[in-house]
């Protein structure tokens, strides 16, 4: 696809030019408007700041027709369309918050035979509520003229990522009405499973992916224990490696964006806090200071971040446990974007993990802007909570993992293999840990395949996990696996030490994470099953599994 010999080639560099004022393309853009302009469904997975929006919108400009996009934010669309404006390129939206009137005018233009847009934006709730809207689509597709539908934020389509959203499950109506018109779906976070989701859930037909690496080299990153002294050690931190430079602490609640904004405020920061309950003209003012440097700091929750383009932010430093790895590579990813070298300070404590899992139960966290509106009733129910408890569990074995790099841990997330000989010292782990004992859990493995299979290869690994350290916890009793002999057969172990066991033998294809659809709730969650070919190789003793583990000091 890198080819320069399509007959739009010359048009494509113009028009990036001239349009656009690129000189050149950044990686994989050109590849992806050939494989969307050649017709086929593309999956696009490009760092947040990659420049995702050039690929349809150069496509859209030089094709004929209509490119409709689906976003999931109002606010994202309106950015959107006041750059495409200021290019000369006809683009509209609509949303359901629209004065009818508005909304009529854009209907009625898409109507004529000389339809002027290039680009129309909608929200995935219009396409799953307004049968007027896809009466016009059908129009427009009857005189040739829907030339490519977008999904941005495909993520969302997926209750295995992070900020899931109802609403684009029901995309999936678009290629079933419009076969033919090629679907390019984008997004910067992705484990393989929820690629795979959003494939399937939009219908997408041999599509061809795009994937770049996540690993973003000039971002250090720490795991520091988490004490009562903690905004202590911030400000020190601060003071010593940042002095007056600028970055974001995301805090869990509410209250924490507060005390701790208070707190480094009292050590002499220009810190401000930043969370979901301020009105948006408070917020924005906040942003605003930031973006001028009038202030250092802002103590957010998650809710802070969505389109925030500033280069130099210098550290992401996490208060409490993040939700889920790719939450937490999302919001890291906000520091460094000029290249620099910028700190990632995660601090973690087993109780704020009690906390953070409590909260989630209860539907109490703030959520992305993505999945805003959505979490509350969403977050707490059936085949969602397990979703999300099974994302912090994660997220808390990458804590607890004191031995292996980093980058390795957070891009073997995404599906990247990485060599951890190029973290050069980047990372905690790599800098600190110089020796390491090498310890045969072959056995231990066996045990945990062996267990998958008693239990019907039905369960989620958290819960393997459950019975194998021997818990007795309402879920473990309700389907009697306190009764299987392997139940407390890994209670001696270390903590720690069999999810990482558990966690080895799945990236290494022991046991495969299958997506499974449940009737009742519609959704997907995670459960483990055999490989049997790899297994057998296990059980027959013809592979061995040996894992590092740091020399006591
Ligand atoms: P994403 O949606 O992937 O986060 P955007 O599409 O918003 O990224 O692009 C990020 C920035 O990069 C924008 O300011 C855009 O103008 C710029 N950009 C995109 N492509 C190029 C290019 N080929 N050359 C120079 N700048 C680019
Ligand atoms: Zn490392």
């Amino acid at each position: 696809w890198r080819s320069r010999d399509f007959s739009w080639t010359k048009k494509l560099e113009a028009n990036n030019k001239k349009v656009f004022g690129n000189h050149s393309f950044r990686p994989n853009q050109r590849e992806v408007i050939n494989a969307t302009m050649s017709g086929h469904d593309v999956f696009v997975l490009m760092p947040t700041g990659g420049g995702k929006s050039l690929t349809y919108q150069l496509p859209a400009l030089i094709c004929p027709g209509i490119t409709l996009v689906i976003s999931p934010l109002v606010s994202l669309i309106q950015d959107q369309i006041m750059h495409l404006l200021q290019a000369n390129i006809p683009a509209a939206y609509l949303s359901a918050n629209m004065e009818w009137a508005e909304q009529q005018e854009i209907l009625r233009e898409l109507n004529s035979d000389y339809c002027k847009y290039k680009l129309l934006y909608v929200t995935p709730e219009k396409v799953a509520k307004s049968d007027v809207l896809l009466r016009h689509l059908e129009s427009l597709n009857a005189r040739d003229l829907l030339a490519r539908i977008v999904i941005d934020e495909a993520h969302c389509v997926s209750q295995w990522g992070h900020d899931f959203r109802p609403d684009y499950q029901g995309l999936g109506i678009l290629k079933q009405k419009f076969p033919k018109v090629p679907v390019l779906a984008l997004t910067a976070t992705a484990t393989a499973s929820v690629k795979e989701d959003v494939v399937q859930a939009l219908g997408l037909v041999n599509c061809i992916v795009f994937q770049q690496s996540f690993n973003r080299p000039n971002l250090w990153y720490s795991v520091i224990p988490k004490t009562k002294k903690c905004v202590e050690d911030i400000d020190k931190f601060i003071k010593e490696n940042h002095f007056d430079e600028c970055g974001i602490i995301y805090c869990l609640s509410r209250m924490d964006c507060e005390k701790v904004a208070e707190k480094l405020q009292e050590y002499g920061h220009k810190a401000a806090f930043y969370h979901g309950t301020m009105d948006s003209a408070q917020r924005a003012f906040v942003q605003k200071q930031w973006s001028k440097d009038e202030i250092n700091i802002i103590c957010a929750t998650v809710a802070f971040g969505m389109g925030i383009n500033k280069p130099d932010v210098r550290f992401v430093i996490h208060h409490s446990l993040p939700k889920s790895i790719e939450g937490y590579h999302q919001e890291c990813g906000r520091a460094g974007r000029d290249g620099q070298r910028s700190s990632c300070l995660l601090y973690y404590s087993y109780s704020d993990y009690m906390r953070v899992k409590h909260m989630i139960s209860q539907g109490a966290v703030e959520q992305s802007p993505l999945a805003m509106g959505y979490g509350r009733n969403m977050a707490n129910s059936g085949r969602v909570l397990e979703t999300n408890t099974e994302n912090l569990l994660r997220m808390v074995s990458y804590c607890e993992n004191d031995v292996d790099c980093r980058r390795l841990l957070q891009l073997l997330h995404f599906g990247e293999k990485f060599d951890s000989a190029n973290c050069k010292n980047t990372c905690d782990n790599c800098s600190r840990v110089k020796s390491f004992v090498e310890k045969d859990v072959t056995d231990i493995a066996k045990q945990l395949v062996e267990l998958v299979k008693l239990t019907g290869q039905q369960f989620s690994s958290s819960h393997i996990l459950e019975v194998y350290r021997g818990s007795l916890n309402q879920f473990v009793k309700k389907h009697r696996h306190e009764t299987l002999h392997l139940h407390g057969a890994g209670k001696h172990l270390g903590k720690g030490e069999a999810s990482r066991v558990l966690r080895h033998i799945v990236i290494e294809e022991f046991l495969v994470e299958d997506v499974k659809k449940s009737d009742i709730y519609g959704s997907v969650s995670s459960v483990l099953k055999v490989n049997e070919s790899k297994a057998y190789n296990l059980r027959s003793n013809r592979e061995t599994i040996v894992l590092r583990f740091p020399c006591p000091a």
